[in-house]
C-alpha cells in the first residue's frame, strides 16, 4: 500500500478554475492468479481515468448543451473550466453510450446531461 497522487478539475469558484489535489491509496494484490496486480482507492466523485470530477463534466455538458462545442468552449473559458471542444463532444459520446445502453435495458432518462453523473 502506497499514496499516490492525483490531481481533478473542479467546478470552478468566482470564475477562477479549480483543481483537487488528492492523494489516494494505491494497493498491491497479494493473490498470484489475479489479472491486476495494483489497484487504486475509489473516489466517490470521479472514475479512475477521470481527470475531471463528475460534478464538473455535468456542468460543461449544463453549458454545451445550449450552444456548439466550439462556443461552449470559449464560454466555458471564461467562466474558470479549461476543456476543448473535442473534450466536449467525448463527453457527449459517452453519454449516448451510456444512453444507448439505458434505452436497451427499457430504462428512460429525463435531460441527458443529468446522466454525466455516470460517465467513467
Ligand atoms: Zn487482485
Amino acid at each position: 500500500m502506497r499514496l499516490i497522487s492525483r490531481t481533478l478539475q473542479d467546478t470552478p469558484i468566482q470564475g477562477k478554475q479549480t483543481r483537487l489535489h488528492l492523494n489516494v491509496y494505491k494497493y498491491d494484490c497479494l493473490n498470484l492468479a489475479c489479472p491486476d496486480q495494483t489497484f487504486t482507492e475509489t473516489l466517490p466523485f470521479a472514475g479512475w481515468k477521470q481527470v475531471r470530477t463528475d460534478a464538473l463534466n455535468t456542468f460543461i455538458l449544463g453549458v454545451a448543451i445550449f450552444l456548439s462545442n466550439n462556443g461552449a468552449s470559449k464560454v466555458l473559458a471564461l467562466l474558470g473550466v479549461n476543456v476543448s471542444n473535442d473534450t466536449i463532444q467525448s463527453l457527449y459520446d459517452r453519454i449516448e453510450f451510456v444512453d444507448d445502453i439505458a434505452i436497451k435495458r427499457g430504462n428512460v432518462y429525463a435531460p441527458r446531461f443529468m446522466i454525466s453523473a455516470t460517465i467513467t
